[in-house]
This record gives structure tokens, sequence and C-alpha cells, in this order.
């Protein structure tokens, strides 16, 4: 039966870039999606096939299966559409501690090996551990701060640069420790105590880093995840998770490199940079808005809306929390039946996951071809009667183009007090996810929706009918 290991493992590698390809749009992304789905399960069905797997152990991992299998069906199911930030980086940690656990048990079972096999093996282990190490912290910080149980300001303590730097020393000389030691027992040392190094740097890097800089956060681990399976595959000497791995860390990467360029922030910048803030000092809050913020009804809104001739809606992370998306595409099908020009603008981090907004949009089966990305539709917004800021407050922050001292300066965002009449719908006047004030909100031409999203946009829609 072993040999059917490479085929099961080929067919499923397969399937994953399948699965990848597919996600990168949202009309195959369901299709991807069930590529994925048969991939893994593949991949766990080929595991029972492997030769270090006897049959006495079947009970145990049907067991673990069923138990794995039902705690992650109650997850899915219960979880919230805005919790899924926070349900990637908790899963990220798993990955992370895993690598750890497995990395110091391989280091255990290696201990009979010599020469260059040797070197090879106390490689993989060492760095799969200082990944997972890293990826476990940090996901476990990126967690708390999605969740808002840990604040999002960075902590930046008093040289912390340096503090960092004399981590990654540090670990480099357990390395040399650890190459050095003549058994198990003296390896072991110097391996634990760069795992815990590896610890405090994940914790470090991660809660140094605030605001708006998240999104990009939450990429790099997913990142880290991937190169910590891929080293577990090493170890394992099992091809299919080091492709997977390799996938994971790979897009990762490049999801990273995407959010960064979408933000204007340098990847280096954001990893060790702190947010727009000198060490020890807070964030600085930005020029003070001039001028008033003015209230609105939702029966002048509707008026607003039947006179327009075209509507951009900006979707942010309050459309999410207050599930407005299928009122607000019963709206546009109103809208857009009496000859309206209704678009849909995305910022690349708009919510709290990249694609979160795609994702909430494609769920209320709003057309693709009207959902159009920052680049594609900033420059209509001079031409645009009334745009409809849905929850939204970062991403629509004209402090990023206006104020140099703003926090997010540099940041690119949509431009809705280009157009004619903005409304934007929140429930006060508070700040978003980066802590900082909008000017947007009093600006001449911007009306304020104040309530929950989801019961001003049924109002909207009660009135429209
Ligand atoms: P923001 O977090 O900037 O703003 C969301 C706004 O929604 C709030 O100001 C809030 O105002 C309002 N809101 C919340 N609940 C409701 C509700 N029920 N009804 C109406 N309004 C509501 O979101 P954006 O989407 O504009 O920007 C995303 C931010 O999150 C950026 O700073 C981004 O960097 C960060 N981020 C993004 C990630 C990603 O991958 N996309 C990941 C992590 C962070 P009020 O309380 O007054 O209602």
């Amino acid at each position: 039966m072993e040999n059917m290991l490479p085929v099961l493992y080929i067919v499923a590698s397969v399937l994953f870039i399948l699965s990848l390809g597919g996600l990168s749009n949202p009309e195959s992304s369901r299709r991807g999606n069930w590529f994925g789905i048969i991939g893994m399960a593949l991949a766990v069905v080929a595991t029972f096939f492997h030769s270090k797997v006897s049959p006495d152990a079947y009970a145990t991992l049907i067991a673990m299966l069923v138990i794995g299998g039902v705690i992650g069906s109650i997850v899915a199911a219960k979880i919230a559409m805005t919790a899924m930030p926070q349900l990637v980086a908790g899963f990220h940690s798993f990955v992370g501690l895993a690598a750890v656990l497995e990395g110091i048990n391989s280091y255990v079972e290696g201990a009979g090996l010599t020469g260059a096999e040797h070197v090879i093996h106390n490689t993989e282990v060492f760095v799969g551990v200082f990944i997972g190490a890293i990826t476990f912290t940090g996901s476990v910080v990126a967690f708390g701060k999605l969740q808002g149980v840990i604040r999002s300001k960075p902590l930046l303590l008093p040289g912390r640069h340096l503090l960092n730097a004399a981590l990654a020393l540090a670990s480099l000389y357990c390395g040399y420790l650890f190459f050095g030691a003549h058994d198990a027992a003296q390896g072991m040392t110097p391996l634990l105590v760069m795992t815990f190094i590896a610890f405090f740097l994940g914790w470090h890097l991660v809660m140094s880093i605030g605001g708006a800089d998240m999104p990009v956060v939450v990429s790099m681990l997913n990142s880290y995840s991937g190169w910590a399976a891929a080293a577990t595959g090493f170890l394992l000497n099992n091809d299919l998770l080091i492709i997977t791995g390799a996938l994971v860390g790979s897009s990762g990467a490049i999801l990273s490199y995407i959010m960064c360029k979408a933000m204007n922030r340098s990847l280096v910048n954001v990893i060790f940079g702190g947010f727009g803030a000198e060490e020890g000092k807070a964030a600085p809050a930005g020029a003070q808005p001039a001028g008033e913020a003015v209230s609105i009804s939702v029966e002048e809104v509707s008026g607003m809306l039947q006179e327009a001739k075209s509507v951009i809606v900006i979707p942010g992370y309050g459309m999410a929390v207050a599930r407005a998306q299928h009122p607000i595409k019963d709206i546009s099908d109103k809208l857009r039946a009496k000859g309206v020009n209704v678009r849909f603008a995305i910022h690349p981090v708009a919510g709290r996951l990249p694609g979160h907004m795609n994702v909430l949009l494609a769920e209320a089966n709003v057309p693709y071809d009207i959902v159009l990305e920052m680049d594609e539709i900033n420059k209509d917004f001079p031409e645009t009667d009334v745009c409809l800021v849905i929850g939204a407050n970062d991403i629509v922050n004209p402090g990023a183009i206006e104020d140099a001292s703003s926090p997010i300066y540099g940041m690119p965002v949509l431009e809705p007090w280009k157009a004619k009449t903005t409304v934007v719908l929140k429930r006060s006047m508070a700040t978003g996810y980066a802590g900082v004030d909008n000017p947007l909100f009093y600006k001449p031409n911007t009306r304020m929706l104040f309530g929950d999203a989801k019961k001003s946009v049924d109002g909207l829609l009660a009135k429209l009918q």
C-alpha cells in the first residue's frame, strides 16, 4: 500500500496549487476552495499509508481525526465573519507551536545520526524551532490585538531595535553551542534557551506593531507558519508537508508585499518600525480636524439617492460588524433598476482580513463587475453624486494625504470627499482601527447618518420601496 503514498502526495499537491489559482478570483474561488478541501482530505487519507504508521495506531489516528474534525466544525460553524481574522491568527499559532514541539521531539529522536546527516538534521531542527516559536507568540499577540484583548497601539520599548539585535545575536550564539554539542543532552539546553528567546522575539515584534500595519503582520505570520510547516516537513521527510508549507510561505510573502504596497510601507519598516512613532512616545494623533460634523436623517439620504445618477458605496469593517451587506445589495439593485450607475469601491485593507469586503459582497451576490478596486475607482469620485461610506473609517481618511502629522500619512486611501455629497454611516464619532481622527467627517459636503449600519440601511431600503 505504501507505494500509493507518492501518488496521493502528488495529486494533493496539484490540488493545492489549483486551489490557490482558483482563490485568486472571486468567480473561481468556490471551485478553488473545493480543490483545497479534496486535496486536504487526500493528504489525511495518505497518512494511513505511511510506513511509520502501523495498523495498531489506526484507532488513535481515527480518534484524533474525529476529535479535531468535530472541534474544527464547531468553531467554523460558530465563528462570526467579523472574528475570522483572529481565528486565522489563532490557527497560525497552532502551526508555530506544532513546529516547535515536533522540532524538539525530532532532535531527541535523531540523536543517533552522524556526519552530514547529523548536521542537516540539526539545521532543520534549529531553523524549524526558531521560526515556529516566533510564529507561535507573534500569532497569539496578533490574535489578542484583533480580538481587542491586547491594545492595538504599538508597544515601543526604549532601545527596542538594540534589544531585537541583541536577542538575534543571542540566538546565533545558542546555535553555535547547539551545533558544537557532543550529544543530545548537551545540545538541549541551547536549543531550549533559543526557543524562549524566539518566543520573546515573536511577542516583542508583534507588540511593537500597531494600528493600520496589522494586516501586513497577519499575512506575514501566515507566511511564517508556512515556512515553519515546511521545516517540519523536512524533519519528518514528508514531501507533501514541504510542498504545502512552501506554498503557504510564499503566497503569504507575496500577500505581505501586496499589502505593503497598498499601504505605501516597506516590509522592513513594518517589521522593525513600530507605527509612525518615536521610541518611547505614543503615535501622534494628527492635526485636530476643523469644522463641525453635520448629521442627516434616513429620509434625507433616501431623497438624495432618488435624485442621484451615480452612487459609490464604500464598505468597511463596520459593514461586516453590522452585517449590512444584504440590504445594501438590495438598495443597489433598486437604484440600478432605475438606471443609476452604482459601484462598490474596495480598499485593499478594508475590514480586518485581506479580501474581507470582497467575501461579504460575494456572499450578498453583488455582481463582480460593479465591485472595483481603489486604483480603478478613485478617479471617478468627482463625477459621483452620492457616496455612501458604510462603517469605513481609516480607509477614507483624507489625513493620509493632506496631514503630514497623521500617523497614517502616506497610506493610499479612497477619496469620497471629492464626490458631490458623502454620507458616512456609523454609530458615533469614534475612531477606526488605527485610532486616528478622521477629517472627512468635518468636510462641508459630508453628512453623518448615525446608528447601526444595518438599521440605517434597512431604513433606507424601506424608504426606497
Ligand atoms: P475601521 O476600523 O477604520 O473603521 C470601522 C468603523 O466602523 C468604525 O469607525 C466604527 O465606528 C464603525 N462601526 C463599527 N461597528 C459598526 C456598526 N455596527 N454600524 C455602523 N458602523 C460601525 O475600518 P476600515 O475598514 O475603514 O479600515 C480597516 C482598518 O483595519 C485599517 O486601519 C486596517 O489597516 C486595519 N486592519 C485591516 C486588516 C485587513 O487585513 N484588512 C487586518 C487588521 C487590521 P463607530 O464605532 O462610530 O460605529
